[in-house]
């Protein structure tokens, strides 16, 4: 009797699996979102087109209310610009933590010379800042966030990965030789993103970076001071004259400018630069990743958001330092 309903489960099972490989078994809750589990042992992303592109609330009320510009920023994995907003129209003032205690690094995107500034060029305004690279060099994320592109664009900016940050600022990396990150992604400051390089409308290798906010471009270096390679300020606060075509940055905040009277070495060339990040495996588990790196779970959750119960994704990157 037994073997009788263990060979009808058994035959039963086969059809099954047979009949409906893509049968779903479980659902596990990740970083990424929901990833559904199938009887084939393949799985997919659940929830994928589910976000809505707001990671920071507050700013987005502020920037969506009537008496302020009525703007929108849509989450659009396709289109460079999700929404065209003019914010030279934008009402008020709003301030905005460049970085903040849950997101405390900014790391230079790469450590090359400007070689071209923001501003009005060859007819044209040139919507970002140009840094100097050899192809293949490495390019990280400025600061952390979530990748809302990364692909080859035909409209100039050749391989281009976009980043929307905890600050609701995005950030642009153009004309890369390799993209290493896909759309939905999450990055932590100082990431790898790309390699660097010259593809799309790009004369010798470069890195174009693009400071932008609910679309509209600014002068990258109203926040970053890229000669001598450090975050201005915490803070930003945008008004409509940074939108100005070809501003220039304004000089009121440098909170973090090297004290010129004191003798060096008082500011490192990037802020926190020993961040360091582990690939997670196959098999991984957080313990394990805490005791080769010599932190604790704890210290190791806190530096990346996640809890201990987090499931881990092999390739994604954890920090560890
Ligand atoms: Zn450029």
């Amino acid at each position: 009797m037994r073997l009788k309903f263990y060979l009808i489960s058994l035959v039963f099972t086969f059809f099954s699996s047979v009949l409906s490989a893509q049968k779903s078994l479980d659902t596990v809750e990740t970083d990424f979102g929901s990833i559904i589990l199938y009887s084939n042992k393949t799985w997919s992303l659940y929830n994928k087109n589910a976000f809505n592109g707001i990671l920071n609330k507050r700013v987005h009320r502020l920037m969506t209310e009537e008496q302020n510009g009525n703007f929108t920023n849509k989450w659009n994995n396709d289109v460079c610009f999700s929404t065209r907003n003019d914010l030279s129209k934008l009402k008020d003032t709003i301030w905005l933590c460049v970085t903040d205690e849950e997101h405390p690094d900014f790391v230079m995107p790469v450590p090359g010379v400007v070689t071209s500034r923001y501003g009005f060029r060859s007819g044209r305004n040139h919507n970002g800042i140009d840094l100097d690279l050899e192809t293949g060099d490495t390019v990280v994320a400025a600061w952390s966030g979530k990748v809302r592109y990364a692909k080859f664009n035909d409209g100039g900016f050749g391989n281009l990965v976009i980043i929307r940050h905890y600050n609701g600022l995005e950030t642009f990396y153009a004309h890369m030789s390799k993209l290493l990150v896909f759309p939905d992604q999450d990055v932590v400051a100082g990431e790898p993103i790309g390699l660097g390089g010259n593809t799309g409308h790009s004369f010798g290798a470069h890195l174009h970076f693009e400071v932008r906010f609910y679309d509209s471009p600014m002068n990258p270096e109203e926040v970053i001071n890229f000669d001598k390679k450090y975050l201005k300020s915490e803070n930003l606060f945008v008004h409509k004259g940074l939108f100005k075509v070809g501003a220039k940055p304004s000089s009121v905040h440098d909170d973090n400018a090297p004290n010129e009277n004191k003798v060096v070495q008082n500011k490192p060339a990037t802020i926190k630069p020993q961040t360091k990040y582990y690939r997670v495996k196959t098999g991984d588990t957080l313990t394990e990743i805490a005791d080769r790196n010599n932190i604790t779970v704890s210290k190791l959750c806190q530096l990346n958001g996640i809890k201990p119960s987090s499931v881990l994704i092999p390739g994604k990157s954890l920090r560890v330092k």
